[in-house]
């Protein structure tokens, strides 16, 4: 090839490394990968360049400044690379102040002592305008060859970050990894063979050639997608500051990847875990205890919730990921410490239920006081409280036919028994034929204590003619019984009125006052008896009328008969 066919190529070289470093140049705020992409291009086009001007115009000047450019320019290609691969592995490495001035300075002295004329053939000499076959003959001195192996070694360090972030990473940005390396390689390759065909002291340097294609294939890499821009960013910003841990599992189930918080998580949970986490199979680093613990919980909403050591709860998310043609890539575990949540969640519980307690005890409280305000503490018998509002339901829910009895029970002669006997025994009597009233009562009837020794039974359903039976009964029962009195068997008899709903009244008073007046009439006529209300004259037809105070009245005539009453008192009987 003449020199004018390798001039034009290698300046349509540095015109295409030229946009390529202004294209990534500006768009540096993608990703810290375009600068070095652009400081990498724009060496490459420097070095075209010069190539380009020492074969096409082959003058003394471009003679004498090609080596320091030549050198200046793969100092910022190398440069590039190095940063170029620094920023891939890691996106928020950026090369510190001193880092950048160490690398200056080897490239600095080259330059330095290629234009200097005491040193310049050290670094390259006989340099010659390329002969018609189109090759430039020159001398790599030793500092050259000192300087290619520094860049080697520069480019060696640049590639191992590469091939570890390759082993590291997964999927899509893998494969990115993976075009840079081979495009790494392509140049270098390139290079190795120009230097050693120069070598000899002829040939043509085609490395910046190379480093072109390099630079084309990474440009297309990074910004076809924008796949370095976003990935390695969301990793950076989104995986490792997360507070939960994320983990990359492979088909085989080995961690290939983990964010901060999820190596401080399996560290925390086995204190014996040492070394590099990655790299090893899940089930040795979490354990076998807390796999099979997961594996026996059941997944709820995607995630699963277990307790893997006393009072340690973790919430585990895991799906697989699989590449575009829907092969397995492995899976992404994300775990969250859910210790806290699941404690403060256990104490509302137990709050909960010591709350449902004590609603239980305080209802059971106010059903046993409201019991207690409808009782007489004395007998256990309903109060007249009570007894009024279960004689107007009564009566509000008989059915338009249906009867219903109300029985008043007086006990005769009971001031004698608290004479005799004093007021304790006379309150035995009561409870005892108090007993034997709530004996008398079914399910849905009403006994009550309407007040000293006088007592109403409400007999829903009952006419006159039953209601009179029960009222024998009772009085019978109450006859019947036998109470030791201060070393006395005694007994005691009653009294009692019947008014049936609706012929005696249909409302509360209505009946009640029929019950009283037969009540009275029983006490009249004897005591120890029943009498129904429609047995007792009507208050209007009555020649004496009976006041109010009519039971008073009874009590009345008492003192006189009362001694013969109280034979019905049967010390001994
Ligand atoms: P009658 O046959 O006419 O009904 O005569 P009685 O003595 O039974 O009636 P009276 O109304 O004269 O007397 C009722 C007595 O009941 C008067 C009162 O001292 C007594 N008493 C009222 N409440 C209680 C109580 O809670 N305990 C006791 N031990 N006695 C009571
Ligand atoms: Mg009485
Ligand atoms: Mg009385």
């Amino acid at each position: 090839m003449t020199p004018d066919r390798w001039a034009v190529l290698f300046a349509c070289a540095a015109l295409v490394a030229a946009c390529t470093a202004v294209l990534a140049w500006r768009r540096r705020d993608r990703t810290p990968a375009a600068t070095a992409l652009a400081v990498t291009m724009s060496g490459v086009a420097t070095w075209s360049a010069a190539d380009a001007l020492v074969y096409g115009l082959r003058t003394e000047v471009t003679r004498l400044a090609y080596p320091p450019v030549l050198l200046a320019s793969v100092g910022l290609v190398v440069a590039g690379t190095y940063v170029l691969a620094r920023t891939v592995t890691d996106p928020s490495w950026r090369p510190a102040r001193r880092t950048a001035l160490l690398m200056a300075v080897e490239p600095l002295c080259l330059v330095v002592a290629g234009t200097v004329p005491a040193t310049r053939d050290l670094v390259m000499g006989g340099l010659a305008a390329a002969g018609p076959d189109g090759d430039a003959a020159v001398v790599l001195g030793p500092l050259f060859l000192a300087h290619t192996l520094y860049s080697y070694v520069l480019v060696a360090v640049a590639y191992t970050y590469l091939v570890r972030c390759f082993r590291r990473v997964t999927g899509v940005l893998r494969r990115q990894v993976a075009i840079l390396l081979g495009s790494a390689l392509l140049s270098t390759v390139g290079n190795v063979v120009a230097v050693g065909g120069q070598l000899d002291g002829t040939g043509t340097d085609v490395t910046p050639l190379f480093f072109l294609l390099t630079g084309l294939v990474d440009c297309w890499a990074i910004f076809r997608g924008g796949l370095l821009r976003l990935v390695p960013v969301a990793r950076d910003q989104v995986v490792d500051t997360v507070p939960d841990a994320v983990l990359v599992v492979d088909p085989a189930g080995i961690l290939i990847d983990l964010n901060p918080a999820g190596e401080r998580m399996m560290r925390s949970m086995r204190a014996t875990l040492s070394g590099d986490l990655v790299g090893r199979s899940l089930q040795e680093i979490a354990g076998p205890n807390a796999l099979a613990v997961f594996g026996a919980t059941e997944r709820l909403d995607g995630h699963r919730v277990a307790e893997v050591a006393p009072g340690v709860w973790l919430d585990v998310r895991d799906s697989e990921v699989a590449d575009p043609r829907g092969r397995p890539l492995g899976r992404i575990v994300v775990v969250r410490d859910v210790s806290e949540q699941q404690e403060r969640q256990a104490a509302v519980e137990r709050l909960n239920a010591r709350l449902a307690e004590q609603v239980e005890v305080i209802e059971r409280l106010r059903a046993e006081l409201a019991e207690e305000a409808v009782r007489d503490p004395l007998t256990g018998l309903h109060n007249r409280r009570h007894l009024d509002r279960a004689l107007a339901a009564d009566l509000a829910s008989r059915p338009r036919a249906g009867e219903l009895s109300v029985l008043v029970v007086d006990i005769d002669h009971f001031k004698s028994v608290n004479d005799r006997y004093g007021h304790g025994a006379g309150d035995t009597v009561l409870t005892a034929v108090a007993g034997t009233l709530a004996g008398a009562v079914r399910a849905g009837d009403t006994a009550a204590r309407l007040g000293g020794e006088e007592f109403v039974l409400v007999l829903p359903g009952l006419g006159r003619e039953q209601a009179v039976d029960r009222a024998e009964q009772i009085r019978r029962a109450v006859a019947a019984g036998r109470h030791a009195l201060d070393g006395d068997d005694v007994r005691v008899t009653v009294s009692i009125g019947v008014a049936v709903c609706p012929a005696d009244g249909s409302v509360s008073a209505a009946l009640l006052e029929a019950a009283d007046r037969a009540l009275y009439t029983a006490k009249a006529t004897g005591r120890d008896r029943v009498v129904a209300a429609d047995a007792v004259p009507s208050p209007q037809v009555v020649a004496v009328p009976v006041p109010a105070a009519a039971r008073d009245d009874v009590a009345v005539p008492v003192p006189a008969a009362a001694r013969d009453d109280v034979a019905e008192l049967v010390p001994g009987a």
